[in-house]
This record gives C-alpha cells, sequence and structure tokens, in this order.
C-alpha cells in the first residue's frame, strides 16, 4: 500500500479548499470502498481527507413532505430510521439487503452513492480496464462476465453498479443536494449516475471539488406496499446477480400507482418505466406482474457467461411485484 497524507476537515469549506489544494487527493467517511481500493493499489491518493466531522448526520421531513437524509447518516442508522421503516419500507429492505451488519455500521449514505464497481478486473491492476485505466480495454467483454449488466451496457464496459440502496432511490425517487465553490446545486438521482458509453471512468455528475451533502426523497406512495427481492450466490455478504424493487398502490385490487427499480443486472441504478406504465390501472395479478418483467428486461442483451440473468430477473421483478401487492392488500408496508 502507498502512503498518503491525511486530514481530518473540521468544516464543509475546509474539506473543499483541502480537496481543491490538493486534486491528488480522496475524500473518506466510512472507508468502506475507498480502503480498500487503496491496499489494492486501484485507487492512489496523495491525501486522504476525512469528513467525518462534518455535520451531515440530520434524517428530517420537510413541510412539502419529503425526507432529507443528510449525507453522513449511515447505513445502519437509516435502515432503522423510523420516518424511513414507516414511509419507506424498501429503502430499508434494501440497506438491510446488502453487506454485512459491520459494513452498513460504517458505510454512509453518500458513500453508498458513490461506491465503486465489484467488476473483478477493474479491481485487478494486471487486467485491461477502461474504468481504471481510460483506453486500456475491457478484459470483462470477453473474459469471465458472469456478474455483469445485461442492461446500459457498452463495447467499453459492461460493469454492474453495486449498490442496493441505490435501486430503491431510484424506484422512491430523490434528489441529490451537491456542495462546490458556487454553493449549492441540485440534480435528480436518476441523473446521477452516468451510463458507461465510450468514457466508462466517468461514472457520475458530481464535479472534482463537489461533496454530495444530503439526499431528499420523494414524498411516500400512499397507500404504499413495497418489496426488494435479492438473488445472489449465497443468502448474505453478497452481491447481487439481479435484485428488483418494487411499490404499489392498490385501489381494491387495481394497481394505483406503481415503482420498480431492477439492481445487479444494469451499469446503473435501474428504473424501469415502461414496466410502471404498463402495471398502472391494471389488476395486480401474476399475468399483469409477467408482462411488466417483460417490458423491464426488453432491450437486455446477455454477454457469454450471463444469459442466465434475464430469466433470473424476472423473477425476481414477479415476486417483488406479487410481495409489494401482498403488504398492500394487508395494510402495511
Ligand atoms: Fe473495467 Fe468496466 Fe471492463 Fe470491468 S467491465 S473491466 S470495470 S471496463
Amino acid at each position: 500500500m502507498r502512503t498518503f497524507a491525511f486530514t481530518r476537515a473540521s468544516s464543509l469549506e475546509q474539506a473543499l479548499t483541502t480537496r481543491r489544494a490538493e486534486p491528488a487527493s480522496a475524500f473518506v467517511a466510512g472507508g468502506t470502498t475507498l480502503l480498500d481500493l487503496v491496499k489494492l493499489d486501484v485507487m492512489r491518493p496523495a491525501r486522504v481527507i476525512d469528513i467525518n466531522a462534518l455535520p451531515l448526520t440530520l434524517v428530517e421531513r420537510l413541510a412539502d413532505d419529503r425526507l432529507r437524509i443528510g449525507a453522513l447518516v449511515t447505513n445502519t442508522a437509516l435502515a432503522h430510521h423510523p420516518e424511513v421503516t414507516a414511509n419507506y419500507p424498501l429503502l430499508s429492505q434494501a440497506i438491510l439487503a446488502g453487506a454485512s451488519t459491520q459494513v452498513r455500521n460504517m458505510a454512509t449514505t453518500a458513500g453508498n452513492i458513490m461506491q465503486r464497481t465489484r467488476c473483478p478486473y477493474f479491481r485487478d491492476v494486471a487486467a485491461a480496464c477502461n474504468k481504471r485505466e481510460p483506453g486500456s480495454g475491457c478484459d470483462a467483454r470477453h473474459g469471465i462476465n458472469r456478474m455483469h449488466a445485461v442492461l446500459g451496457g457498452s463495447d467499453d464496459c459492461v460493469a454492474v453498479h453495486p449498490s442496493d440502496m441505490c435501486v430503491a432511490l431510484a424506484a422512491i425517487g430523490a434528489t441529490l443536494t451537491l456542495h462546490g465553490p458556487r454553493g449549492e446545486r441540485e440534480i435528480d438521482f436518476a441523473d446521477f449516475h452516468r451510463l458507461p458509453g465510450t468514457s466508462p471512468h466517468l461514472e457520475h455528475e458530481l464535479a472534482d471539488d463537489e461533496l454530495i451533502v444530503a439526499v431528499t426523497l420523494d414524498p411516500p406512495l400512499e397507500p404504499l406496499g413495497a418489496a426488494y427481492i435479492k438473488l445472489r450466490d449465497r443468502a448474505s455478504y453478497e452481491f447481487a446477480l439481479a435484485s428488483a424493487g418494487a411499490m404499489l398502490s392498490l385501489d381494491e385490487e387495481m394497481i394505483g400507482e406503481a415503482r420498480l427499480a431492477l439492481g445487479g443486472v444494469a451499469t446503473k441504478p435501474w428504473r424501469c418505466h415502461e414496466a410502471e406504465a404498463i402495471l398502472e390501472g391494471q389488476p395486480a395479478d401474476r399475468a399483469v406482474f409477467g408482462q411488466a418483467a417483460d417490458a423491464a428486461l426488453a432491450d437486455a442483451e446477455p454477454l457469454s457467461h450471463n444469459a442466465f440473468k434475464i430469466p433470473l430477473a424476472r423473477q425476481a421483478i414477479v415476486r417483488a411485484l406479487r410481495d409489494a401487492a401482498r403488504a398492500a392488500k394487508e395494510g402495511h408496508p
């Protein structure tokens, strides 16, 4: 591991000023991605700026019924926060499906959004990887690509976005507040992560001299049923092969509003608007859920080792919709 300088920032301005003065620096909060990648020599910051002392740990309901979450709220605190368990059960379920208790205790809300891919070639400095080394190629395309994306990929990168929490954010709808030298700006969560295209090293819309300071959730659906289904190789501490987050509101047996997003199969948290349009106004039954799943996966393109992900994702979608409808009927989240 290479050595680096260390600064503990006591204010947002100090953190950003330090960053501007040394562009080869990196922010650290929980460290659950950064420290792994420093040890693997994938990330080589000259300075690490500790932002844990910044006052970004508040969860508050706003006057317009949205929920504002500070960037440094830990995944554990967020999953168990009473506002989240009562009104955003999909977010709670998705967070608790990820990582381990120990990791969730350290990982933060903004860090989860900013986490890097688990593509093994990205994490191996001897491999060709356009995301780590632009222009070097992509060893995953014709290598072992069982875990890779079937949606949103390009010739240059097919790495999956690894977050469970972000699947819930995509389904719920959220706004990110970014702080930089020109003050604060907001960006829709749906627009924050980029598709890889020809520049997979550009992963998001955050500028080098900005920090995420808050995530604000859209108002909750009512009455709401929600379910997160994550299918993976082992039952805990494992990334998704395919996951689906669903939220439904029901009027008797008919679907009112529907939200659906996928994880484990796409290069960014994947909202399924076409599937939602098929669901809304239809009976909450297996045939309709299957039609929605087919629509969600209509553009899926398998690689040499991951065709199995398409029927697997279909199963995850149908089960998530079924469980969300059941929860809505029974009157609990
Ligand atoms: Fe790198 Fe993306 Fe290819 Fe993985 S899939 S090796 S992250 S370019």
